[in-house]
């Protein structure tokens, strides 16, 4: 089995150590022969220069990768400079999204919504870029409703986006219902599915609680079972996420993108689980 579209996620190492071990990630990941690897891009552009330098050494070690570019907090003329930077370097592809600002930041900038920043960056560098946006198969946490969340996700594609990439979910049906939704509302573009291997049940449990990922009652209540027991977290979490990948696979998902958080074992893993 190989689907079209696999690809890695990164974020942006903070210090000289933190760039180290990313190399030794990115090499052992690199086996798996991704389509492509991404790096996350801080809101209000925190990270860009870091961004930039995990993108550019990436692709001097010889594999594609894509930049985010989150447009909250940004001026028109900050996100052209990023645009006009990520071309002068031959830069091909992009992760398009709103970002979080933290509380308490203040102004929010000229960009409100992602459907804006996928426009603007249409409108600046026409088809140069391949853009990839965000999608929400248990719903974004500030949506109205559901059917809101659908519908401005339809925008965004209609803005000029050429694929998706959801948020982790651990529900696969969740995912084939929103696809089901999309093309019905005429979206015909891929939609990846993201996925978030489990290592660590604390870490997951904050993360899902702050993106609106629901951890099924009882994948929540095993991993809590298991206490401090590492192993037997991992043992567990790899089991049901390799499970779900092979229904998202079998069940038409068009690729995955894997959230890995800077860590190679468990991506490895459930990798090989699926092409063996
Ligand atoms: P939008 O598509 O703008 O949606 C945000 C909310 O606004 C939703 O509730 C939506 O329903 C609503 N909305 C959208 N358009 C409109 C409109 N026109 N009018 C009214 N309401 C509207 N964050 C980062 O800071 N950096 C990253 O690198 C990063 N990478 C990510 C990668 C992936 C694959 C995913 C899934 C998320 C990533 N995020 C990242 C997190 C993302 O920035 C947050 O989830 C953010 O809250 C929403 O971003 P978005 O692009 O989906 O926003």
């Amino acid at each position: 089995m190989n689907p079209h579209n696999f690809s890695i996620e990164f974020f942006p190492p903070k210090t000289p150590e933190g760039a180290e071990k990313l190399r030794v990630t990115r090499a052992k990941l690199a086996e798996l022969q991704p389509t492509y690897f991404s790096v996350t891009f801080g809101a209000g552009g925190s990270t860009q220069q870091g961004t930039l330098d995990t993108v550019l050494e990436i692709r001097r070690e010889g594999h594609d990768a894509a930049p985010h570019l989150s447009c909250v907090g940004g001026s028109r003329d900050s996100i052209r400079a990023v645009l006009e930077q990520y071309q002068s370097h031959g830069i091909k592809r992009l992760v398009a999204l709103r970002g979080d600002l933290p509380s308490g930041y203040g102004a929010s900038g000229e960009f409100r919504y992602a459907n804006e920043l996928v426009e603007f960056i249409r409108a600046e560098t026409g088809d140069w870029f391949r853009i990839e946006v965000a999608a929400y198969p248990e719903v974004h946490p500030q949506a109205r409703s559901p059917q809101d969340d659908l519908q401005n996700f339809v925008r965004k594609m209609q803005a000029g986006a050429d694929a998706a990439i959801t948020q982790y979910f651990y529900n696969a049906d969740a995912y084939f219902q929103f696809v089901d939704a999309a093309r019905r509302a005429g979206v015909t573009a891929p939609i990846v599915a993201g996925v978030m291997p489990i290592t660590n049940s604390s870490q997951i449990m904050r993360f899902s609680e702050m993106c609106g990922a629901e951890i099924p009652r009882w994948v929540r209540l095993k991993l809590l079972s298991f206490g401090d027991d590492s192993a037997s977290i991992k043992a567990f979490g790899l089991d049901v996420v390799s499970a779900m990948c092979e229904r998202l696979l079998a069940g038409g998902a068009p690729g995955l993108h894997f959230y890995s958080l800077n860590q190679a074992a468990a991506t490895s893993e459930i990798w090989r689980r699926l092409v063996r």
